[in-house]
């Protein structure tokens, strides 16, 4: 392959690939920053398949179904800024810190990404300059620009998991994910229980932690953003009406959940 050779390793994204980061409502003035780390499924034309089938790329290994249907339809109804990564986590995962094992997977589940085997510390740079890098200097410029003009921003990150992993189902419709925000997860996990028809996750199914992810620590904790992570079960989003529904009811959550957050907090 073109990749042994030092030059054409340091380029990975080429002629018809698209750049990494979308965005929508750029200048939506909700409080509430949208981001989707595992927002689609791309490969730069370079990689090929990455060894895999199709239908591997489509499961949630390859993104985190349906959340890119609820994070559009999120952002309009809230009026707020979304940016979204659209390359498949298999190629970087932009929810990593760059360097663990997860980043760049040779195995994901049971799936081996032969792809992904080997690969020289050049492609793993250039896969993180040219998509990892590029997404998170958005959202962290973004956030400089919103902090600047003293305007109130609200981290939400947003995501949906698997309805079984390993072979065990997981009952949860909706989690909240955090590690040190005590104020919106709390708020959230409130209004999510008071819906009545939810199986409501606190930290399920699992909690967001420095080595974990990257998006909440590094842009919500570490700038002193109140923030939250969330987690969709997939089989709820997965067609056109499940993530209308979606959307709605977090809109109408993320609304109340606007009108109690006192102005102060808000203005962090
Ligand atoms: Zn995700």
């Amino acid at each position: 392959m073109a990749f042994n050779t030092a030059e054409a390793a340091d380029q990975l994204l080429g002629e018809g690939d698209i750049p990494p980061v979308h965005e929508v409502n750029a200048e939506g003035t909700s409080p509430f920053l949208l981001t989707s780390d595992h927002y689609g499924r791309i490969l730069p034309r370079a990689l090929g398949d990455l060894g895999i089938s199709e239908s591997e790329l489509s499961r949630h290994i390859g993104w985190d179904i349906g959340i890119a249907g609820v994070a559009e339809r999120m952002a309009n109804m809230l009026n707020a800024h979304l940016i979204a990564q659209r390359y498949s986590r298999l190629v970087i995962d932009c929810n990593r810190p760059p360097g663990v094992a997860s980043s760049i997977p040779v195995m994901s589940e049971t799936t081996a990404i032969p792809r992904n085997e080997g690969i020289s510390e050049s492609e793993r740079a250039a896969r993180r300059r040219e998509i990892f890098d590029p997404y998170h200097h958005r959202i962290g410029a973004v956030i400089d620009s919103r902090l600047r003009d003293e305007r109130p921003t609200v981290l939400v990150s947003l995501h949906s998991f698997t309805p079984h992993y390993a072979g065990v189902a997981r009952p949860w419709h909706i989690g909240a994910l955090y590690n040190r925000d005590t104020v919106l997860p709390k708020l959230l996990l409130q209004h999510l229980r008071s819906e009545g028809d939810l199986v409501v996750g606190d930290n399920e199914p699992y909690a967001a932690s420095d080595l974990t992810d990257y998006t909440i620590p590094v842009h919500g904790e570490a700038r002193g953003l109140l923030n939250t992570g969330i987690e969709i079960r997939q089989d709820l989003i997965a067609d056109q009406s499940g993530q209308q529904r979606w959307a709605e009811r977090l809109a109408r959550i993320f609304a109340a959940i606007e009108m109690e957050l006192k102005p102060g907090l808000l203005a962090r």
